[in-house]
């Protein structure tokens, strides 16, 4: 296990040299794991200071080496940065090498200051701060090379790796510092290449996205996060207008011979095939429903996510020779076994959460005409399927999909639609966004109430006996938790009643003998990094593993287990690849803090997309939120990222 030499990470000192190696403090502590990729880690320097785990780490060497990092990734436009990272590597370099004298260290010190001073970006602001630190707590380290020969360089194996805020935020780590920029030079196309390096759903996740990115995005506590998520969408949209893909989908390589199977044509299947088919390999994907896409297309409605578009990113993928066998049910059309015998050599799971979770009350079992899990009513809509809803509607939950069911029904002609949850509207697990667009267009929120019994007439639902709640003491969840008050029991009138606080897997295809293991939670088991799972060459990822949750989340899944499966067929060891590996180090450091607000902002607002009014909304599943469509407006709002880019090197 190891311990922490000295940290100024975070400008909290901990300082261990004068104890011994058994008394100092973990390195967990510091939210950081002892290895990486097999390695040990040394030390990490990086915008936040310095982490020495080694206490024979050659400090001025690793800080040297950063310094060569920050060099090659300075843009260049603030000269202090640029030129000031080269004389601060020289000078090192020099003292290194035994020519350097106390004059050298003391001019160290000096021009880290102006770097740090002639700076506008994070970049340039915050490198000085690891060599600051280690001229503070380590000069006798740079001392000790004055009047001496130069000693060999120590073999380190260095991991460079840029974030930002919003990057590690993201939990596909997409590059957004550098599509932002691409933006604000108007290279539309090299913004939609650097999208692409991660996935083919570009335009989807501009308009789904849940968006941890903005969440995390510096400029938040100033004035308003940057529109991230519509920025995306804007260089998807231009790039199809302007066929920029056709340049980057290449016709299949086929570079390898093995053949991978994957189960599930949602996000996180169709991600892992884009992946390993860009590194050669034969894949196929397996799809029960008649359509390919998931959920962004049997769930999300396509007022929120055009089906042109979802389609769009489909064929992208199949362009790079990946097959999609549609009605095709693993466990049914299919099995596991069939799958090896047809002679591929890994299998990705990937096949979401179908079915509704349960309300727990009386009479949803009873099959009444009128009673819809609200996973089954989206699908059906979704897949053109013809659906009898009445007059009204009662949609329970508080989640988007509630939210995705009441405002598909309003649309369908429903003349009120209900909207029952159990706790309040801040508890509300939806998007703030889709609770203000249900509201604007009609449905009726019953908060703190939850359904007793499902009412029936004649086999046919007629409403729902509710009960009021109150909030209670937080759950598990943190959330206060929902506790029924007696006596308070109210009647709802409804032809169709519509569940929609859940999902669960269907995993029939999974038989006890294949050895695959499942959580409590009914989920998938699979290694967090490689997505591995128990089953040597079998490796599983989205929702189908993580529970429900999102489709960026889903697409990370689906990267890692790309990369560990290119990497078990060609060693037999599922690993995923250093740059991988390091995004997720980084992750544990805490890049985001609120405190540090960035000076020069500028005072420009945040840009909002245009969405269509309330009636035009109602009159079908026309898409609702417009984004962005003035270039200039566009470059406007990427101006106003404040680039907080941040070096990290671990030295392993
Ligand atoms: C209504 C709704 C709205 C949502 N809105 C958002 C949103 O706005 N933003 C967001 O980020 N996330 C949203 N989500 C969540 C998001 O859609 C999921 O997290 C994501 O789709 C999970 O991707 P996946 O590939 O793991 O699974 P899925 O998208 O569920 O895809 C799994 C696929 O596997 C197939 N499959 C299942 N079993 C088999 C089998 N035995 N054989 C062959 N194929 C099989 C299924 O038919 C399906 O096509 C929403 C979810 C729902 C239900």
């Amino acid at each position: 296990m190891s311990k922490v030499f000295f940290s100024s990470w975070n400008d909290t000192i901990i300082d261990e040299r004068n104890k011994l190696s058994d008394e100092r403090i973990e390195l967990k502590k510091l939210n950081l794991p002892d290895e990486i990729g097999g390695k040990s880690l040394k030390a990490l320097v990086g915008w936040a200071g310095l982490v020495v785990v080694d206490p024979d780490v050659n400090i001025v060497e690793v800080v040297k080496e950063y310094f060569l990092n920050v060099q090659q990734e300075s843009c260049g436009r603030c000269i202090p940065c640029r030129a000031g990272s080269k004389v601060i590597a020289d000078r090192l370099d020099k003292i290194i090498q035994g020519s350097g004298t106390e004059e050298d260290i003391n001019i160290l010190e000096d021009l880290a200051d102006l770097v740090q001073s002639g700076s506008l970006c994070e970049l340039g602001i915050s490198s000085p701060t690891p060599l600051l630190h280690a001229l503070k707590y380590f000069r006798e380290d740079f001392t000790a090379y004055i009047n001496k020969s130069s000693a060999d360089p120590s073999n380190y194996d260095y991991r460079a790796v840029m974030t930002a805020p919003c990057r590690n935020g993201c939990p596909s780590h997409i590059n957004i510092p550098k599509y932002i920029e691409c933006i604000k030079e108007g290279n539309y196309e090299e913004a939609l290449a650097v999208n692409r390096e991660k996935t083919p759903f570009v335009g989807t996740l501009g308009r789904v996205c849940v968006h941890p990115c903005e969440a995390n995005c510096n400029r938040q506590p100033v004035d308003q996060a940057l529109s991230i998520r519509l920025l995306k969408r804007f260089v998807a949209d231009f790039g199809l207008l302007n066929s920029y893909d056709q340049k980057y989908i290449k016709p299949p390589i086929k570079a390898r011979p093995e053949k991978v199977a994957i189960i599930g044509a949602g996000p996180a299947g169709i991600n892992a095939a884009y992946q390993l088919a860009l590194k050669g390999y034969g894949v196929t994907v397996f799809e029960a429903l008649p359509v390919p896409g998931g959920m962004l297309a049997v769930g999300i409605p396509s007022y929120r996510l055009p089906r042109d578009i979802l389609n769009y990113e489909i064929d992208l993928v199949r362009q790079m020779g990946v097959e999609i066998k549609c009605n095709t049910k693993v466990g049914v059309d299919i099995t596991l076994d069939q799958i090896w015998k047809d002679g591929f050599k890994a299998i990705f799971i990937a096949s979401g959460l179908h079915e509704s979770s349960t309300l727990g009350c009386e009479g949803e079992d009873a099959c009444y005409m009128g009673f819809m899990p609200g996973v089954d009513f989206l699908r059906k809509v979704n897949l053109g399927e013809k659906v009898e809803l009445g007059e009204t509607v009662s949609v329970v939950g508080g989640g988007n999909v509630a939210m995705d069911c009441a405002r598909s029904a309003v649309r369908m002609g429903v003349k009120e639609v209900n909207l029952i949850y159990r706790r309040t509207r801040y508890e509300m697990p939806a998007n703030a966004a889709e609770i203000k667009a249900a509201e604007e267009e009609g449905i009726k929120f019953h908060l703190l109430a939850n359904p007793v019994c499902i009412l029936e007439d004649g086999g046919a639902v007629s409403g729902m006996e509710c009960i009021r709640m109150e909030l209670g003491e937080p759950d598990a969840s943190g959330r206060r938790r929902p506790v029924p008050l007696v006596g308070s029991e109210f009647t709802l009138g409804a032809d169709t009643v519509i569940p929609a606080i859940g999902q669960v897997a269907d995993f029939s295809f999974i038989t006890d003998d294949c050895g695959l293991e499942l959580t409590e939670r009914g989920t998938l088991v699979a290694d967090a990094n490689t997505m591995a799972t128990s089953v040597p060459g079998i490796f599983a990822g989205g929702d189908a593993v993580l529970g429900a949750r999102t489709v960026i989340e889903a697409i990370a899944t689906a990267n890692r287990a790309a990369e560990a499966i290119d990497s078990y067929l060609r060693t037999g060891k599922s690993e995923v690849g250093s740059s991988l590996v390091m995004e997720r180090f980084i992750e544990n450091t805490g890049v985001y803090k609120e405190e540090m607000v960035p000076e020069m902002v500028g005072s420009r607002e945040r840009l909002e997309e245009e969405v269509l009014t309330v009636e035009k909304r109602l009159a079908g599943f026309s898409e609702a939120d417009l984004g962005f469509r003035c270039p200039s407006n566009v470059i406007n709002e990427a101006e106003r990222c404040v680039k907080c880019l941040r070096l990290g090197l671990a030295v392993l």
